[in-house]
């Protein structure tokens, strides 16, 4: 059901489409999509690191370095420019250095997000980067289309609220999915016409009644979710990850479903706050705390998994105090460490092993 997204593109590009290549994680999307430009974004591109490393410090994240790879090798996909939200500070010096000292033969845009404790302020200022970034593609794109940009959060509000509807079915076991169908239908939103994206979501059948419950519940927290053998590997065990807080998840979906917007400038800005608390916004820790001991309060879950991408620093300054918190909780906390590299290694399979025995046969039972 859910295309193959190297192919998914290259077919959209063959059609004209026009196509941005998106760094992490938070920007209007709906802007992008009311000028009729695809955002493809660039998380995890598969493939050996050769050409980025002259670039880049060796403690930089494996994000950076695996987009910086995709960017200087890029297979004549991206033909509206890249954007650079401001996500952290490797990915502001990955756009800078794009930008202004590695060149590519597109346009190169950087967006701001608003970071700390949010107030009045910061909700003006983000309506006025969404106005300039708007400037900025019509510069660029042509004047913008005002009915065209509130159909496009129109569709946004819809996917949205599939989303949310999906994440709790999730939580209370009324999808068949396993977590390796669930996690790749969730990261089909990084490449995905809006409309196909909407369209496959609502293939995806939500049972009126429980099924089965896993045999362990994991909550999950970081920037992407394990990839497909690790998942696989937690399938195979029984471990069902019945909710997650991941930025390629559900730090990007409001926490509420929106009124539609009348004002698209005004309805985006209320999307950006009610967005999950999130370590790339460097908001308050105990806020966090509170959300994630209650997602896995609402789920059920029985344990946490922290999957985190090796030298992220949002991740790791947020890290200890919360499995403190989540521990304190009773809550077993496994953390473990990826360079996003595919397969599984021994040591994760012990890892996870470990914590299952650890977490007794009364869970099992
Ligand atoms: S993994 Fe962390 S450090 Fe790397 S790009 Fe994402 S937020 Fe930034």
């Amino acid at each position: 059901m859910i295309p193959n997204r190297s192919e998914y593109l290259k077919q959209q590009a063959l059609q004209g489409q026009k196509i941005m290549g998106v760094l992490p994680a938070l920007y209007p999307k709906e802007l992008l999509w009311a000028f009729d430009i695809l955002p493809a974004e660039i998380w995890d591109p598969p493939g050996d690191i050769v050409k980025a490393n002259r670039h880049l410090q060796t403690t930089i994240c494996p994000i950076v370095k695996q987009s910086l790879e995709f960017i200087l090798t890029e297979p004549g996909i991206v033909n509206a420019g890249y954007l650079f939200p401001h996500t952290c500070d490797s990915l502001q010096n990955l756009g800078s250095q794009v930008k202004d000292m590695i060149g590519v033969p597109v346009p190169v845009y950087t967006f701001y997000n608003p970071k700390g404790n949010f107030n009045k302020a910061t909700r003006a200022y983000y309506g006025d980067i969404l106005n300039e970034f708007l400037q900025v593609l019509a510069d660029v794109h042509g004047p913008p289309d005002i009915e065209k940009l509130r159909a496009a959060c129109e569709l946004g509000l819809k996917i949205d609220g599939r989303r949310i509807e999906l994440q709790q079915a999730r939580m209370t076991d009324r999808l068949s999915l396993n977590s390796q169908q669930y996690f790749q239908l969730i990261r089909a939103a990084e490449f995905m016409q809006p409309v196909d994206y909407l369209y496959l979501l609502n293939q995806v059948e939500i049972q009126d009644e429980p099924l089965k419950s896993h045999a362990i519940r994991f909550l999950i927290s970081g920037i992407l979710p394990p990839n497909d053998m690790t998942l696989s590997f937690l399938d195979d065990l029984g471990i069902g990850i019945v909710a997650e807080d991941l930025l390629a998840g559900s730090r990007r979906i409001p926490i509420a479903t929106l009124d539609p917007p009348a004002d698209p400038i005004e309805y985006l800005t209320d999307r950006f706050f009610l967005l999950p608390p999130c370590s790339t916004k460097a908001g308050s820790l105990d806020h966090r705390q509170q959300y994630l001991k209650k997602l896995a309060s609402d789920s059920k879950a029985q344990a946490v998994l922290f999957n985190i991408v090796k030298f992220c620093e949002p991740e790791l300054f947020d890290h200890r105090s919360l499995v403190k918190s989540l521990k304190n909780e009773g809550l077993p906390v496994l953390s473990l460490e990826t360079e996003l590299l595919p397969g599984l290694s021994g040591q994760t399979q012990t890892r996870i092993e470990a914590i299952v025995e650890m977490m007794g046969d009364e869970v099992l039972a």
